[in-house]
C-alpha cells in the first residue's frame, strides 16, 4: 500500500503545523498550570478550516476523510497536546451525527461546529460504567413528545463549554440484550436541569475541559433521539471505530514531539566532555523511538485509509490505537529520562508530554479493551472458547 501523501494532504499538514507552532507554544505553560484555555484560539482554528474537516461539504465541512482529520490531529498534538485536545475535541460526536443523525440534526448542528459557533461533546462514561458502557444507567423516559433525562456522567470532555452534548442513555431497560437498551440523545446544555462541574487536578491535557455532568428532569424533544431507538450501543461501536483513529494520530504526534525534544536536548547537553547524543546508549534510544513512531504512523495510516474506503477493520483500528498510545507513553518516558532533572520541570515541554501521554491509553478504549478487541479479531467473539 502506498501512503505517499497527495499534494493537497501535504498542504494540510504544512498549514496545520504552521498554525500549531504559531498559536500553541506561547500560552501552553500558562494553560497547563491554570487548567484553562482561550477559546479565541479554537475560533481561529475554525476560521482557518482545521476543525471538522471530515464533515460533508453540504454541512459546511471540507468533505475530507478521517485520514485528513488524523493528519491535523497529528500535527496539532506534535506541538502541544493539551491545547490540541481542546481545539479538536469541539466536534467530538459529529462523527456519530454524520453517520446516524437525521437531516434536521445535521443541518442544525454540523455547520455551527465547523464555523466555530458551537462546540459539542459526547457523554458516555458514568461513575459506575466505564469500560462496560452497557452498565450506563442515565435514563431517558418518553413523556408525551419529550424525553426526560435523569442521571450523571463522568469525565465528559467539554462538559462546561459545549453547547450541546450527545448523551448515551438507558431508554429500554427491559430489553433482553444489554446491547439493545441504550440510545443517543442530543441535549442542549442550556436546558434546565443540566449541570456541569469542571474536574480539576488532571494529570495531563490540562488545557482541555473535562467535567462531571448531571441531568435532573432534563427535557428534550423526541426528535433529539439520534437514529434508531435502542441502537445506541452499536452506534457507539461504529463511532469509536472512527474516533480511535484520531487518538492514534494524536499519539503519533505526541511521540514525535518527545523525539524532537530528546534530539534537541541530547545535542545541546554535554556531559563527560561530549554531547549526550554522541553516546551510543542515547543513539539506540533515539533510533528505537523513531522506528516505533514510524510503525505507529503506518498502522493508523492504513486503518484510516481503509475506513475512508468504507472498510472498517475493528482489529486494525484497535491495533493502531493501542500501539500508538503505547509508543507515545514510552517515547515521552525516554525523552524525560534523556533530559535528566530538567525533564522533571514543567518549563520543559517534555514534562507536559509525559503527563499528557497517559490519557491516550485510557480514553476511548483503555489499552486492555483495545487488546481484547484485537484478540477477538483473532479468536472470534467467544475468545476461542
Ligand atoms: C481526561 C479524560 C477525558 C475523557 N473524556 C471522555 C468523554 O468525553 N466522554 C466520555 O464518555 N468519557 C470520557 N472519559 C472517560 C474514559 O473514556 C474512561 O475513563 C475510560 O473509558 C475507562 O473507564 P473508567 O475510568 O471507568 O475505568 P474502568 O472501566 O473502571 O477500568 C479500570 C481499569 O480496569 C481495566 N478493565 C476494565 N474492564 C476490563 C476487562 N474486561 N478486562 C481487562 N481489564 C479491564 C481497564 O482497562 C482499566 O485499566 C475521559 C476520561 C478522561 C480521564
Amino acid at each position: 500500500m502506498d501512503f505517499t501523501l497527495s499534494k493537497e494532504q501535504q498542504d494540510i499538514v504544512q498549514a496545520a503545523r504552521r498554525f500549531a507552532r504559531g498559536e500553541f507554544p506561547p500560552r501552553a505553560l500558562e494553560f497547563d498550570r491554570q487548567e484553562k484555555f482561550d477559546l479565541a484560539i479554537w475560533q481561529k482554528a475554525c476560521e482557518l478550516g482545521f476543525v471538522g474537516v471530515f464533515i460533508e461539504e453540504k454541512y459546511g465541512g471540507a468533505g475530507y476523510g478521517f485520514f485528513e482529520h488524523c493528519l491535523i490531529n497529528e500535527e496539532f498534538w506534535a506541538v502541544e497536546p493539551g491545547m490540541a485536545a481542546q481545539v479538536l475535541s469541539s466536534t467530538f460526536g459529529a462523527e456519530l451525527i454524520q453517520l446516524f443523525g437525521s437531516e434536521a440534526q445535521k443541518e442544525s448542528l454540523l455547520p455551527k461546529l465547523v464555523a466555530g459557533e458551537a462546540m459539542m461533546g459526547t457523554a458516555i462514561t458514568e461513575p459506575d460504567a466505564g469500560c462496560d458502557v452497557t452498565g450506563a444507567v442515565t435514563s431517558a423516559v418518553r413523556d408525551g413528545d419529550d424525553w426526560v433525562l435523569n442521571g450523571s456522567k463522568m469525565f465528559t470532555t467539554n462538559g462546561t463549554v459545549a453547547d450541546v452534548l450527545l448523551v448515551f442513555c438507558l431508554t429500554d431497560p427491559d430489553e433482553a440484550s444489554r446491547h439493545r437498551r441504550h440510545s443517543f440523545l442530543l441535549v442542549p446544555t442550556g436546558t434546565p436541569g443540566y449541570r456541569a462541574v469542571k474536574i480539576r487536578g488532571k494529570m495531563g491535557i490540562r488545557a482541555s475541559d473535562t467535567a462531571e455532568v448531571s441531568f435532573k428532569d432534563v427535557r428534550v424533544p423526541a426528535e433529539n433521539l439520534v437514529g434508531t431507538r435502542s441502537e445506541g450501543f452499536y452506534q457507539l461501536m461504529a463511532f469509536f471505530n472512527r474516533t480511535r483513529l484520531h487518538i492514534s494520530a494524536q499519539a503519533v504526534g505526541l511521540a514525535r514531539a518527545a523525539l524532537e525534544d530528546a534530539i534537541r536536548h541530547t545535542r545541546d547537553r554535554r556531559q563527560f566532555g561530549a554531547p549526550l547524543a554522541s553516546f551510543q546508549a542515547t543513539q539506540f534510544k533515539l533510533a528505537e523511538m523513531a522506528t516505533h513512531i514510524r510503525a505507529a504512523r503506518n498502522l493508523y495510516y492504513e486503518a484510516a485509509w481503509k475506513a475512508d474506503q468504507g472498510d472498517i477493520d475493528h482489529g486494525l483500528v484497535a491495533m493502531a490505537k493501542w500501539y500508538a498510545a503505547r509508543v507515545a507513553v514510552d517515547c515521552a518516558d525516554e525523552a524525560v529520562q534523556m533530559h535528566g532533572g530538567y525533564g522533571y520541570i514543567d518549563e520543559y515541554r517534555v514534562q507536559r508530554l509525559y503527563r499528557d501521554a497517559k490519557i491516550l491509553e485510557i480514553y476511548e478504549g483503555t489499552r486492555e479493551i483495545e487488546k481484547l478487541i484485537i484478540a477477538r479479531s483473532l479468536l472470534g467473539r467467544n475468545g476461542g472458547r
